[in-house]
């Protein structure tokens, strides 16, 4: 029998380890808080435990709120590839891709979060359901009557100029919920009947994605993946997606190579579970590389996991965040967080991070793009300059601590 729900096992934190980052009176003030919610369960429900920013999150708050005395769960919903097909198009739509939403779909989408309701079995005092994949099953629960607990629908989507007829109909069931959370005010919905939360992720500073390696390990990683420490490496992060401009990325590389002839160019992707494009866009831009010795291509099918992101952060010489929309795009604050000096599109949550030409260069356009590497390139006393001061931003707004503050926070104001 297929489960569901299945439950994710997480690892053991300890909230005491994140002084060292945020000081002794951030962690006293978020015990003394989250004392008020001692023995409250939580559950986190989510359709992917892999690959991606929601579960990179959940692998954190989830142990450090049990820490914390929060009883914390996390399920992920099941869902077949016709399912996250359709919800990778919602998405999509979300994020203002204009395909058609058709009544087909809502038909599939539907069927699968009454499946849900059906197999739901309650007993939290918080419920946060993250991103639109299982968002109608609380609605559908409601039909027969309260399940019982606080329900609050968290978006990690740049949902800044979404197709209408896909945010009406999310919008429907979002208003149920006692709360929404959205990334960043600027883009947070205006038409919602429920209250709103402003939320940014975070990184984890304590994770094996973000804490200190030393030279020779990063050397190590690289030269294992075939690249070339002694020449320049430009970097980018993320699944291979539409919006993370992957293609944008090759060309922004291909006007750098003209005068940079050594410049090398890394993606790292994983594929998601939730995210049945992903094979496919890799094609797409393994194509558009054509074969290119320089490119470098790698994913988790080829064993690169955090300890080998975190490696690849720390060796770039710029990491690019080249995306066309974004909810928040962690991999910025990583690469910050490194000391990295960081090029992004200038859309969705990455202006939360970069303020352009402190700690790095926002940008608009494939040509800036590439314009902005070479300068870095030939001035890399601006990098650095850049990532000290990116590392400071990201101490203060963006590691875990914060993020639990605004959640407990919120449930308490519910
Ligand atoms: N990531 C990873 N391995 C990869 C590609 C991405 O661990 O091969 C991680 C990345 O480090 C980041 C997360 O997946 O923590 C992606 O989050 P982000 O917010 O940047 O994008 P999303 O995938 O949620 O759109």
């Amino acid at each position: 029998m297929i489960n569901i729900f299945e439950l994710i096992p997480v690892g053991q934190k300890s909230i005491s380890d994140y002084s060292e980052f945020v000081g002794e009176e951030e962690i006293t003030r978020l015990k003394a808080l989250s004392s008020r919610l001692a023995g409250a369960r939580v559950l986190n429900l989510s359709s992917t435990a892999f690959g991606g920013g929601v579960a990179e999150l959940l692998h954190s708050t989830v142990p450090l709120m049990r820490d914390l005395g929060i009883d914390t769960e996390w399920q992920v919903v099941e869902g077949d590839e016709e399912f996250f097909t359709i919800t990778k198009l919602l998405h999509n739509c979300l994020q203002g891709l204009n395909a058609p939403w058709e009544p087909e779909m809502v038909e599939v989408y539907l069927k699968k979060n009454h499946q849900y309701a059906r197999s739901f079995s309650n007993g939290f005092d918080y419920i946060v359901v993250h991103d639109p994949q299982p968002v109608a099953m609380y609605p559908i629960l409601l039909e027969d009557g309260h399940p019982g607990g606080k329900w609050v629908w968290r978006c990690h989507i740049d949902i800044s100029e979404p197709k209408t007829e896909a945010w009406e109909f999310v919008k429907d069931y979002i208003n149920a919920y006692d709360a929404a959370i959205f990334t960043s005010s600027a883009y947070a919905p205006t038409d919602l009947k429920i209250p709103e939360s402003i939320m940014a992720p975070t990184i984890d500073p304590v994770s094996p994605k973000n804490s200190e390696l030393g030279t020779e390990a990063v050397d190590f990683v690289l030269a294992n993946y075939g690249v070339d420490t002694g020449r320049p490496v430009l970097l980018q992060v993320s699944r291979f997606d539409p919006w993370k401009d992957p293609l944008g990325v090759i060309d922004a590389y291909r006007i750098v190579k003209e005068k940079v002839p050594g410049v090398q160019l890394v993606f790292i992707a994983s594929m998601a579970h939730d995210d049945p494009e992903g094979m496919h866009y890799y094609k797409v831009t393994a194509e558009k590389a054509e074969g290119d010795p320089d490119i470098h291509l790698l994913t988790n099918l080829e064993g690169i996991g955090n300890t080998g992101v975190n490696a690849f952060q720390r060796a770039a010489d710029i990491v690019l965040q080249k995306s066309l929309k974004e909810g928040f795009g962690l991999t910025v604050s990583e690469a910050l967080w490194k000391g990295r000096p960081v090029i992004a599109g200038n859309v969705g949550g990455i202006p939360l991070q970069i303020d352009n030409g402190e700690n790095g260069y926002l940008v608009n356009s494939v040509e800036e793009c590439a314009d902005r590497i070479l300068q870095l390139l030939d001035n890399p006393e601006i990098g650095k300059e850049m990532g000290r001061r990116g590392r400071e931003k990201v101490r203060n707004k963006f590691l875990t601590p914060r993020e639990l503050v605004d959640y407990i926070e919120l449930f308490l104001s519910l």
